[in-house]
């Protein structure tokens, strides 16, 4: 439990779920918190240490145990605190044993229900998977836990090592880094793209069609350290939801860390993830191709305006689209009309016509200030109406 106290929120960076966002910021506001708790008391809870976030996982939101088999690493890579001869890093080092029965005390008493599990690189990649899988194996087989697990998947894994993640996990993950292999050197120059990250996102994906393998995959780009640009992250993002079945990509916005290569450069705006995880919905969820998104001249989206509002202001503000005509594709193009809604909007229209407003609320359309500009109900533009009363 100590040990796990010093790995502090060692995997913050790391999204475990379905929800990256509220994931990092309730785990910093948590943070403080518990620095709080921290201070008066002395101690810390099991309940408290930083390692456990809230994660959205296919059973809910849960609070989950975000750990490393070790900080130790033997590679460099320029963004990472956990970079080999980085002198302000703790590192910690869990045993296979250890760490699996730590896991098995913390959800039986309540205080963990989910475990996502990454590490450092000591003595080689298949070393390093071997012990994330072993401590799987033994949560799920000794303790018998059929709850959440996300497994990291180190770079250069042999394809046995994914088959068995694949058959424990709930989840795994392999990082890419950087969304072209040149951005991927300047990043972290001791991966390689193809062969050690690429070729083992195209294996997972086999295994899985080939054995029936559920344990769903993601991954995750650090975001503006290097030059990156919003068309490579989100055309690449595009391939792999298409081609891999990815379920996510997650993007992590750069934050320079002191005692690294890259500790002086500029942190990038929050803000940008935030686009790039609105455009990347509207890849995986709406039936966009990234031709859609309404990039700037350099390649970038715009930060000040949200993707598919700046797409309707181009697109939709003199060509409104008629509810009660539009097909499942087109409503999917309308600010504040998500698939839910465009299915609800479908089947309702099998029975009566939207003339007002309070139809689109009435069916679950949330946001209508939203919509308003864009739409016609039976004709008419819906604020017209609205100026009537
Ligand atoms: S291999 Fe992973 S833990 Fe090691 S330096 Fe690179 S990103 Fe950090």
């Amino acid at each position: 439990m100590q040990k796990l106290s010093f790995l502090e929120n060692a995997t913050q960076f790391e999204p475990a779920g379905a929800d990256p966002l509220s994931e990092r910021s309730s785990d910093f506001q948590q943070q403080s918190l518990r620095d709080v708790n921290v201070e008066k008391s002395g101690t810390r809870r099991p309940q408290e240490l930083p390692c456990i976030s809230e994660v959205s996982t296919p059973r809910g939101k849960k609070p989950v145990l975000k750990a490393m088999m070790t900080t130790a690493c033997e590679r460099d890579c320029f963004y990472c605190p956990f970079r080999a001869g980085r002198s302000k890093t703790r590192r910690i080092t869990f045993k296979v044993d250890e760490m699996a029965s730590t896991f098995d005390t913390m959800q039986r008493a309540g205080h963990v229900d989910g475990l996502f599990l990454s590490s450092g690189i000591i003595k080689g990649s298949v070393t390093t998977q071997d012990k994330i899988i072993d401590t799987a194996e033994i949560v799920r087989k000794k303790y018998g836990y059929k709850g959440y697990v996300h497994l990291k998947i180190m770079p250069g894994a042999e394809k046995d090592q994914l088959r068995r993640a694949l058959q424990i996990a709930d989840r795994v993950s392999i990082n890419l880094e950087g969304p072209t292999e040149s951005r991927l050197k300047a990043l972290a120059p001791k991966k390689e793209y193809w062969t050690e990250l690429v070729q083992r996102l195209t294996w997972i994906s086999e295994l899985r069609s080939a054995e029936r393998l559920r344990a769903s995959v993601v991954t995750q780009f650090v975001v503006g350290a290097v030059g990156d640009t919003d068309l490579e992250l989100l055309s690449l993002s595009e391939k792999l939801y298409n081609q891999l079945n990815l379920k996510r990509t997650y993007y992590s916005a750069f934050s320079p860390i002191e005692q690294t290569p890259f500790e002086n450069l500029g942190a990038t705006p929050k803000m940008r993830e935030h686009r790039l995880y609105q455009s990347s919905f509207l890849l995986r969820d709406y039936g966009w191709n990234v031709e859609d998104l309404p990039f700037d001249r350099d390649t970038n989206l715009p930060l000040h305006i949200d993707p598919k509002a700046a797409w309707a202001e181009e697109h939709l503000i003199h060509a409104p689209i008629e509810i009660n005509h539009a097909d499942r594709q087109q409503l999917l193009q309308i600010p504040g009309i998500g698939p839910k809604s465009a299915d609800a909007i479908v089947a309702a229209r099998a029975t009566h016509r939207f003339t007002e407003l309070s139809h689109l609320s009435n069916i679950g359309v949330k946001n209508i200030e939203r919509t308003t500009p864009y739409i016609l109900l039976n004709g008419k533009a819906p604020h017209q109406q609205l100026s009537l009363f």
